[in-house]
């Protein structure tokens, strides 16, 4: 009876390499630590850091997240030249689980105006990077781009060459979101009825979702056979997105009587994780997205709600816990005491030397002045920012705004900017871009306002605002978080933040 045993499914999580590379995902790189011992705790098989090769930004993202995590696969993609796989190694050489991950494109399109190479010399190409590759790794996965717009021959032909060649995974890509799920199982069936000893190596997928296909496209991967799935948290990535992978884990899960497959992923890890991804890019998932969505599990329809009240399970397919997601907030507030605060961030998840236990409580006590009720995403909030340490270069001591119907806003700011005072003030379009246009006076910088966001982190009329502003400083972008119950002292904090970090080469 073997084909009633359950299968294991790796996850792949490409956030901080596919995910990443999306405009506005820009990460630095103690950000990007975080995401991925993050990912070690939600349980993923392999962290792709980076492609080491691109950038001194992922390089360094690839080699700390190496000496960062434990016993978890980190792998840099590289294409198949000497250059990048000798670049991909030196960022790896300190990983306990090494993976280069080798690709080339195999569509005609893209041999012809991308690598203006002929099938021949792509062949060549991709199984001398694999026998280079060898000399330094023993998990080398190959990746055909564009996969599903390539010949099937071609396809059959290079992925036998470099398993001979000693390629352990496999990895059949729809490159630009083309496919659809009947035509993607019937395309790996065919591969894999046809391809010398497939039966040795991972296969495994990874879907664009440019027509909204990438996790129905991956779920029929798995149908067709297919080991590894590649994906990022809340479907992040170029374009339309990567397939997510709390969507690919929680159908697994759900409907394990249909996948017959399972994951390693503690599901439980999912919303911390997200609520991360979201905290640190500023980049929020709207309300009805799938699993992760703020009403993926509200109920607010009449007729729902009295269902859910005889039997939960009429609407519910899956429990919001699962994903932990506590449905009961605790809410703590200005007598709740140290104490209580400890626990409540030991409960939430967090590990925090005394250093940053201290700030963190220091923070709480402030916002407990402000605001009546404080709720564990205020904690998260506090808690995600406090532990980024980011030199203060400079520092808001007092501000003042003036506006109103007709009169124009005036925003007076005293700064402290290295250890001296300096106060201006300047009229703007509204008080928060008065506020921007005094600092951008007062530390003499030319800097252009990218992005701009705002949003409440928790509920209630005194709810903790939280302002996010992306900054172009000497043709860089900096990204700076602020909170506070005052939405313009968010804002100006989230603007001092962004300079602060222009202070510093933290990429
Ligand atoms: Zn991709």
């Amino acid at each position: 009876m073997e084909e009633m045993e359950m299968k294991r499914i790796k996850i792949f999580d490409t956030t901080l390499r596919d995910g990443e590379q999306a405009p506005g995902f820009t990460m630095n790189l103690s950000e990007k630590v975080k995401i991925a011992k993050q990912l070690e705790k939600l349980g993923v098989d392999v962290i792709e850091a980076g492609f080491a090769i691109a950038s001194p930004g992922d390089f360094n993202a690839i080699r700390e997240i190496s000496r960062n995590v434990g016993n978890i696969s980190v792998a840099s993609l590289a294409r198949t030249t000497k250059l990048d796989i000798d670049r991909a190694w030196e960022a790896l050489q300190f990983a306990k689980k090494p993976r280069i991950h080798l690709f080339i494109a195999t569509s005609d399109v893209h041999l012809k105006h991308k690598l203006k190479m002929t099938k021949d010399e792509a062949l060549k190409s991709a199984v001398e990077g694999v026998r280079y590759a060898k000399r330094f790794f023993d998990d080398i996965e190959f990746s055909a781009e564009d996969a599903v717009r390539s010949d099937i021959g071609f396809l059959t032909e290079i992925f036998t060459a470099v398993i001979a060649e000693g390629a352990k995974t496999i990895n059949i890509p729809d490159t630009v979101g083309y496919t659809t799920p009947d035509e993607y199982y019937t395309f790996i069936k065919t591969l894999k009825s046809q391809i010398t000893n497939i039966e040795h190596v991972e296969i495994s997928v990874h879907c664009h979702n440019d027509l909204g296909f990438a996790v129905a496209n991956s779920l029929a991967a798995i149908k067709a056979g297919a080991t590894q799935i590649e994906c990022t948290i809340n479907g992040i990535g170029e374009r339309a997105g990567n397939a997510a992978l709390e969507e690919i884990v929680m159908a697994i899960d759900t409907r394990k009587d249909y996948f017959n497959c399972y994951t390693n992923v503690d599901t439980k890890q999912i919303m911390k994780t997200s609520k991360l991804l979201q905290n640190i890019t500023g980049v929020k998932v709207q309300p009805n997205k799938a699993i992760v969505g703020d009403n993926a599990f509200a109920h607010e329809a009449g007729i729902h709600q009295h269902g859910m009240l005889q039997e939960r399970t009429t609407y519910e397919i899956m429990t919001p816990e699962s994903i932990g997601l506590e449905m009961s907030k605790i809410i703590l507030g200005k007598h709740s005491g140290r104490h209580a605060f400890v626990d409540r961030v030991k409960a939430l998840g967090y590990v925090l030397d005394s250093t940053e236990l201290e700030t963190a409580y220091a923070a709480f006590i402030d916002l407990c002045d402000k605001k009546k009720e404080v709720y564990d995403a205020d904690i998260d909030a506090i808690l995600n920012k406090e532990t980024t340490h980011i030199p203060e270069v400079v520092k808001l001591e007092t501000f003042m705004i003036h506006s109103g119907k007709h009169i124009p806003a005036t925003a007076t700011i005293s700064l402290i900017i290295n250890g001296a005072e300096l106060t201006d003030a300047s009229v703007g379009d509204g008080p928060v871009d008065a506020s921007f246009k005094v600092i951008e006076k007062s530390v003499n910088k030319a800097i252009k306002l990218i992005d701009y966001k705002i949003n409440a982190v928790s509920e209630g009329k005194d709810a903790l605002g939280e302002a996010v502003v992306v900054l172009k400083i000497d043709d860089k972008n900096y990204r700076g978080r602020g909170l506070s119950t005052d939405v313009i002292e968010a804002s100006i904090n989230a603007y001092i933040e962004a300079v602060n970090k222009s202070y510093i080469e933290i990429n």
